[in-house]
């Protein structure tokens, strides 16, 4: 059985004291659903949030890593250093990085494998863009994604992996696929997934929708038979949104 996972995107908010807060917050919220619940703060502040967070439900996970083990990489974290704090999941290929970082297919294929030779589990983020739905693409754009980052991979690396299909244009927009443009679109994950491994590793995998995933509209998403959960952007932000969400299953 596939887990259902929901996991709150932090991304460049929170200061020290404002994580504080927010996880103060969480501990005070009730968890009546059966998902997986994650958050994701900035690399700052999260061994304060595994620290706060260790005797919880609440898994603290990471929001980016370097594919290398270390070196003269300024400014950059490895899957090792991540481990060492404890975090054993990491989100990668958000759009944010592939837009503003300059991500790739090819280089989220060696940070794929990184994370996973560390043992870790990895959250693959994906998705089309806005001129990529409106000419009917949507279906090659994310194809193609998955199978460059994550077809090099045998089936066993699969119990690691955590699909988010998230896309770009409902991304922080307010604007949300609707449940049946979410729910096409992961058959169809499920059917790649299926083509080149089978169906039994296809079923095993969870695929979380994210973009504009607010309380109002969690629970006709997650309705869906194939979307498994969410990866929670700006309504993670507030304890009661974010558990409302993870309720709505
Ligand atoms: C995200 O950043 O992964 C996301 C889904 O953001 P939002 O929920 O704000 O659209």
């Amino acid at each position: 059985m596939r887990k259902n996972i929901v996991a709150g995107n932090w991304k460049m908010n929170n200061d020290l004291a404002q994580t504080e807060t927010l996880i103060t917050a969480l501990q005070g919220q009730t968890k009546t659903s059966n998902a997986e619940v994650m958050v994701a703060p900035t690399f700052t502040n999260l061994w304060h949030a595994f620290q706060s967070l260790r005797e919880s439900d609440i898994e603290v996970v990471a929001q980016n890593m370097h594919f290398a083990e270390n070196g003269a990489y300024t400014g950059e974290i490895s899957a090792s250093m991540l481990k060492s704090i404890g975090v054993k999941t990491v989100i990668l290929g958000h759009s944010e990085r592939r837009a503003y970082f300059n991500e790739t297919d090819e280089s989220l294929a060696k940070k794929v494998d990184a994370a996973l030779a560390n043992d870790m589990r990895v959250i693959f983020c994906f998705g089309e863009e806005l001129a990529d739905r409106k000419a009917g693409n949507e279906e090659a754009v994310v194809g193609s994604q998955i199978k460059n980052a994550l077809f090099h991979l045998g089936a066993e690396a699969f119990k690691n992996i955590v699909l988010a299909y998230e896309p770009v244009w409902a991304i922080g927009t307010g604007e949300t696929a609707s449940p049946e443009q979410a729910q096409d679109m992961h058959a169809f994950i499920r059917k790649t997934l299926s083509d080149k491994y089978g169906n039994d590793l296809a079923d095993s995998v969870s695929i979380l929708y994210g973009g504009s995933v607010k309380p109002a509209n969690a629970q006709e998403i997650f309705s869906k038979p194939d979307v498994d959960g969410g990866l929670i952007g700006g309504a993670a932000l507030k304890a009661e949104d974010f558990y409302a969400i993870v309720n709505a299953f």
